[in-house]
C-alpha cells in the first residue's frame, strides 16, 4: 500500500466498459445503469469524505446497516418503492467503504478507491498533469 491518497473525496470514476455490441435500442435496464452510475458518481465522493476519520466500530455500523438495507430492499433500489432513497444511500455508502480496500471496489460500473494503485482507471482517464509536470518539461526544453 502506498501512502498517497487521492485526497478527502477519493476517486470515484465510471469503470471502463469491455468491448459492448452497439446499442440496437435502449431498454428500461439500460437506463437505470446510467442513472445509477451517474448518481453514484456524485454521491460516493461524498460519504468517502464523511466517513474518513470514522473509528472502525463507526464502520462496522455502517457497514451492517449498509448491508441490511440492501439485502432487504435491493428489489425497491432497482425497481422503485418506498425504500427506494434509502436503498441507494446504502449501495454509495457501502461503496464508500468498500473503497477503502486495497485497489478499491469495482461494481455496477463503477470504480472507487481511495489511493493510487495499478490499474486503477482514475489513473488513466484522460491527461493527469500537475504544475511538476509542467516544470519538468520545461527544464528539459533547451
Ligand atoms: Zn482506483
Amino acid at each position: 500500500m502506498t501512502t498517497e491518497s487521492y485526497g478527502p473525496f477519493g476517486c470515484v470514476v465510471a469503470a471502463p466498459r469491455g468491448v459492448q455490441p452497439p446499442r440496437r435500442h435502449t431498454t428500461r435496464d439500460d437506463q437505470f445503469r446510467d442513472r445509477l452510475v451517474d448518481w453514484l458518481t456524485f454521491m460516493v465522493p461524498m460519504f468517502i469524505a464523511e466517513l474518513r476519520n470514522a473509528s472502525d466500530e463507526e464502520l462496522e455500523r455502517a457497514r451492517t446497516d449498509a448491508l441490511e438495507q440492501i439485502a432487504s430492499h435491493g428489489d425497491d433500489l432497482q425497481y422503485g418503492g418506498k425504500h427506494q432513497a434509502s436503498s441507494r444511500t446504502a449501495l454509495a455508502k457501502a461503496f464508500a467503504i468498500l473503497a477503502r480496500a486495497d485497489g478499491g471496489v469495482t461494481a455496477l460500473g463503477v470504480h472507487a478507491c481511495l489511493r493510487p494503485h495499478e490499474g486503477c482507471p482514475g489513473l488513466t482517464w484522460g491527461p493527469r498533469t500537475t504544475p511538476s509536470d509542467h516544470t519538468k518539461s520545461r527544464e528539459r526544453t533547451p
